[in-house]
């Protein structure tokens, strides 16, 4: 086996962060139950950020991001993951202090792994990514509260055009849902001829519809934030009696503010979203939906293949806002 690989760096200069693709060997990598490799990665917010030098999410550089990856054991002290196992990882510390997907080799403990799903293909499985686990996490918790069915109203979902947002509007749709799509973007095409939406708001009219009310007309069924901030406080003030919000991102704000009134006078809920602790059985029942009942049929329409040439581009704009749908890194 040839011991090098190429990865996206990020180095740490006195004049900031940069990234350049370069050779690492393979003993640069920890030692780890696990050394897979990797055939997809794909491009989340968090990339983005840790590609930018937050410290919230990588303290120490040189750092390779990338937070999910799909591929091959190469080597394993695993029962579990024999080589030549067909393996799908995201979050724990994945891209965050641990090298991640945009290197050609990952190590990790095999507690990190799951199989690939038999419905799935390798690029399928980072078609999702974690933006899919994590709207597969949102739609499951939404589907759990007794008052949500697409008889009772739509569903709102914001940040419709970004990786989550996009997904989580597509599994909507495809199981029934009226869904209002919540956009910064003037994508009412993509947002509903490619993902289903059966409506679309631009994200500021939706602000200053809700803003100055402590409580509104009962809108929706549900609501599907990925952003924060203003967004969700006007979902949960639209949000019908008894129905759920769920919040899993930051775009936005890391900030809401809101009255107690939607949940003591209509009893809604606020659901938080994580994906990176989710437990293995939770990660595996998400995984098998995706592969299954949920699958989308226009995954191909939502994503974008590239290069690793063409990821500092498209990392920078991710975090500026820019990017639609997702794109998968092939190694
Ligand atoms: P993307 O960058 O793919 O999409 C984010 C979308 O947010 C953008 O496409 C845009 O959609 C919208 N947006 C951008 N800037 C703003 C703004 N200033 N105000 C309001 N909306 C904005 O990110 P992901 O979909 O990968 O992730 C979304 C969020 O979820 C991130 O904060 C990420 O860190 C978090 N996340 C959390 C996880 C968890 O486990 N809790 C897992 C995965 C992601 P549009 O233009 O259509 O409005």
């Amino acid at each position: 086996m040839d011991n090098t690989f190429k990865a996206l760096v990020i180095n740490e200069s006195t004049t900031g962060f940069t990234k350049e693709i370069k050779e690492k060997n393979l003993s640069e990598l920890t030692k780890n139950d696990l050394l897979i490799k990797v055939s997809y990665s794909s491009i989340n917010f968090k990339d983005a950020l840790s590609a930018s030098g937050n410290k919230g999410v990588t303290r120490k550089f040189p750092h390779i991001p990338g937070i999910d990856a799909v591929g091959t054991v190469a080597e394993s002290n695993s029962k579990k993951f024999p080589i030549g196992s067909k393996v799908l990882v995201t979050g724990f510390d994945l891209g965050m202090n641990t090298w991640g997907g945009f290197g050609e080799y990952i190590s990790i403990p095999e507690k990190w792994a799951v199989h690939l799903p038999a419905g799935l293909t390798e690029k399928e499985a980072m078609s999702y990514g974690t933006a899919g686990l994590t709207a597969g996490l949102s739609v499951c918790q939404i589907l759990q509260s007794s008052t949500v069915n697409s008889e009772n109203g739509k569903i709102v979902v914001s940040g419709a055009t970004g990786g989550v947002g996009s997904i989580a509007v597509s599994i909507l749709a495809k199981i029934g849902f009226d869904v209002l799509a919540v956009s910064g973007k003037k994508e009412n095409e993509y947002l509903i001829n490619s993902l289903g939406a059966k409506e679309v708001i631009n994200r500021n009219d939706f602000i200053e519809m809700y803003d100055s009310k402590p409580l509104a007309k009962p809108t929706f069924v549900a609501g599907i934030d990925t952003v924060g901030g203003a967004i969700l406080s006007g979902m949960l003030k639209s949000t019908q009696y008894g129905g759920i919000v769920t919040c899993c991102g930051m775009t936005g704000s890391t900030e809401v503010n809101t009255s107690i009134f939607p949940f003591i006078l209509r009893g809604v809920h606020l659901a938080g979203i994580d994906s990176v602790e989710a437990s293995l059985s939770v990660r595996n029942l998400i995984w098998g939906k995706l592969s299954n009942e949920w699958k989308l049929s226009n995954l191909e329409d939502i994503i974008t293949e590239i290069g690793l040439e063409e990821l500092p581009d498209k990392l920078d704009e991710i975090l500026t806002g820019k990017a639609k749908g997702r794109y998968v890194l092939k190694h």
